[in-house]
This record gives C-alpha cells, sequence and structure tokens, in this order.
C-alpha cells in the first residue's frame, strides 16, 4: 500500500466507530502491513513532517488497530509497534494543549488539549495482551490514535475554538488558520 491509500476527510468512514478483532488472523497481520507500508510512503513525501502513527480506518479497513512509531523523532527509523484493540485504561497527568496533525486531515494542524499520561491495553501481532504507559507527545499519540478507532478526528475536539487551527507553511513553520474562511465554513472538514 501506498500514501494514496490513506483516505482523507471528507469520507464518513473517518467519523464511523472501527469493529474489535476477534482473532489475529494472517489477514489481520496483512492490515498491519499495509498501515505500516502506507505510513512510511507518506513519510518520504513530506519533508517537515514524521508519520508517527496510523489507525486502521485510515486505509479504509474498520477494524480497531493502531500502529506507533518505535522512534517518533527519528525519520529514518522505520519500525513500528501494532496495537490490536487498543484501549485507554486509564488517564492521568495535566491536561496539555499542543499541536497535531493527522495524515486524514490534510494541511490542518491543531492545538488539542490532551491527558499527559495514558496507560494503555491492547493486544500484540500473536493476540496476547499487553499494556503499555506513555508521557508526553507518545501519550497524546495514543489518544489520537484511539479517537481514530471510534470514530472521532483531531478537530472534533477543537471545532469551536477559532485560534485553535493552524497549517504548516513552505519552511515548516505552522501559522494560524483564517478560521472563518479555511475551517467553519469548510465543508470538507465537517459533516
Ligand atoms: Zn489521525
Amino acid at each position: 500500500m501506498t500514501k494514496d491509500d490513506i483516505i482523507a476527510l471528507p469520507n464518513p468512514h473517518l467519523r464511523q466507530k472501527s469493529r474489535r478483532v476477534g482473532v489475529v488472523t494472517d489477514e489481520i497481520k496483512a492490515v498491519v502491513q499495509d498501515m505500516i507500508d502506507a505510513t512510511i510512503d507518506w513519510d518520504r513525501s513530506r519533508p517537515h513532517e514524521v508519520g508517527v502513527a496510523l489507525a486502521a480506518v485510515q486505509i479504509d479497513k474498520m477494524f480497531k488497530i493502531v500502529v506507533v512509531r518505535n522512534n517518533h523523532e527519528d525519520k529514518n527509523d522505520l519500525t513500528f509497534t501494532a496495537f490490536i484493540n487498543p484501549e485507554i485504561v486509564k488517564r492521568e497527568g495535566e491536561v496539555i494543549e499542543d499541536f497535531e496533525g493527522c495524515l486524514s486531515v490534510p494541511d490542518v494542524y491543531g492545538k488539542v488539549a490532551r491527558h499527559g499520561k495514558v496507560r494503555v491495553k491492547a493486544l500484540n501481532l500473536e493476540g496476547k495482551p499487553f499494556r503499555v504507559t506513555a508521557e508526553g507527545f507518545l501519550a497524546r499519540i495514543f489518544q489520537h490514535e484511539i479517537d481514530h478507532c471510534n470514530g472521532i478526528v483531531f478537530i472534533d475536539h477543537i471545532k469551536d475554538q477559532p485560534e485553535a487551527f493552524f497549517k504548516i507553511n513552505d519552511e515548516g513553520k505552522l501559522e494560524p488558520l483564517d478560521y472563518d474562511s479555511a475551517v467553519r465554513d469548510n465543508s470538507i472538514l465537517w459533516q
């Protein structure tokens, strides 16, 4: 799969709940590989951004599956961990506002409030349960991706906040988007 297999708004699947995986079959493992391939291909096309994670819905597979890059600060690290049926079992720490973007919401960035620490449980590719504790940006990644499994896009959290929307310019810097023209009345973003 390539970046062209990644779906974007206004595709309505992005606002639908994915279903839980019963058994981790070869089909599920193939979906995981497709997700990783699509993310890496996207990453290669974007000089200023890193593809840090993806949910299966983003390649139009309605399963609760998330892949997260093992080192999200290094564009050269192409390894990922799969989280099948991921669930946040505890949210902790301060709520922090920071920037996030999404491969399915091209060119829009937002300042979103998220918990600073989360505990996540999931199944691995062998179908065995495991848990991780994530802090900081990694905690943000899990909250964003697990939202995708539940039909929530990051802009849904900030839809009434005119100062929360940004775009990335040619130098890779974030600059505010005009809320009235580019966000509020943009039918691509909202249904
Ligand atoms: Zn996303």
